[in-house]
């Protein structure tokens, strides 16, 4: 079986979901096998969870530098794995950062690169998102080893335990002339609620919540089904909610089992980051929005009369008041 090299997406300390999506999915096509870039130490933290979903080998590039710079530490250290494994495929999390590492490994390697997949073949046929997710086309790489940015949500993790062995990636100094350099971080808000890219269930709010003050309507409704919180555009550009938890084609891609939208009328920029979800609920009191097209459940009314009635349902089905 040919390697497959997948991006590990982490935080230092935990791998995210999407990663062991993409072990998953590397198995239609080979062996898997994680590559990690990662401030020192890194690797013997995340190593076993890894082989745990199926990586038989992780490439390890550590470097201080890993976290100073953008992009340009984890691009070399693709690289330099795609040169030593001669893989099938690249698979990548298609999120902002790893769409951007996806096109720079792709131009560096002078190779096809295919965005937003949702399904993979052994053959090598990739199922993909097009124009917003308006259209599903299907794709394959015809020069070079295909680099494929996979949406979070589109596969189901395994565990599939294997023996990882461990190489070390010699990544060369980055030049810091040529490379964006990161300045500050801020941690992002964070509470108990899960990340928006990794919930099962996420419940959004638009303009139609009215004001910060109405999120709390959202935010009940999320956390009586245990999911996260998101916003339309319109809802965060008016100051309701943060922009992390935007949801859309200039925010996040999510792809749930369950996504419900409160007072968000369905501007395709908004179905570009939510329409992949497993089931769709919409509430709105305009029968006419377009949201209602890509809806699996409709409800026509008031969101401030609708999602406390079905919170109170919820939390009463799970036992509580
Ligand atoms: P509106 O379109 O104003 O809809 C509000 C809805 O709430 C209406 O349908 C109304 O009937 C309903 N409503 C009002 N009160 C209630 C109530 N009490 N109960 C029930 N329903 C009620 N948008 C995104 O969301 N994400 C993006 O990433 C994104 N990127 C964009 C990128 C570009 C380049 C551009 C041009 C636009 C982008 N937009 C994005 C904006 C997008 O076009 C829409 O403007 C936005 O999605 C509208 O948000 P909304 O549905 O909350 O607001």
């Amino acid at each position: 079986m040919p390697d497959v090299l997948v991006l590990v997406d982490h935080d230092g300390e935990r791998v995210h979901q999407s990663t062991y999506e993409l072990l998953a999915a590397a198995r239609r096509l080979g062996d898997p096998v994680a590559v990690l870039v990662g401030t020192p130490g890194t690797a013997t933290r995340l190593k076993d969870s890894l082989a745990r979903h199926g990586a038989t080998g992780v490439h390890v590039a550590e470097s201080p530098q890993a976290v100073e710079f953008v992009g340009s530490p984890t691009v070399d250290a693709l690289y330099l794995a795609v040169r030593t494994v001669g893989p099938a495929a690249v698979l990548v999390s298609a999120t902002t950062d790893g769409k951007e590492v996806a096109g720079r490994l792709a131009a560096r390697l002078d190779t096809g690169l295919l965005i937003d997949a949702v399904d993979l073949e052994p053959s090598g046929e990739v199922t993909q998102l097009a124009f917003g997710g308006s259209y599903t086309v299907r794709s394959e790489v015809t020069h070079g080893i295909p680099v494929i940015a996979v949406r979070p949500g589109s596969f189901e993790p395994e565990e599939h335990p294997v023996p990882a062995v461990e190489y070390e990636l010699p990544v060369p100094p980055i030049d810091p002339a040529a490379s964006a350099r990161v300045t500050a971080r801020r941690a992002p808000l964070a509470g108990a609620r899960p990340a928006l890219t990794e919930a099962s269930v996420v419940v959004s709010g638009g303009r139609g919540v009215a004001g910060a003050d109405g999120f709390k309507v959202v935010e009940e409704l999320a956390d009586a089904l245990g999911g996260a919180v998101g916003a339309s555009r319109a809802a965060v550009d008016a100051g309701y909610y943060p922009h992390q938890y935007q949801v859309g084609q200039t925010g996040k891609s999510v792809s749930p089992q369950l996504y419900i939208a409160l007072g968000i009328s369905g501007a395709i920029q908004h179905l570009a980051g939510m329409q992949t979800s497993k089931t769709i609920v919409a509430v709105n009191k305009d029968p006419e929005a377009p949201v209602f097209g890509v809806s699996d459940y409709g409800v026509v009314g008031d969101l401030f009369s609708v999602a406390p009635q079905l919170t109170r349902e919820v939390a009463a089905r799970r036992g509580g008041s």
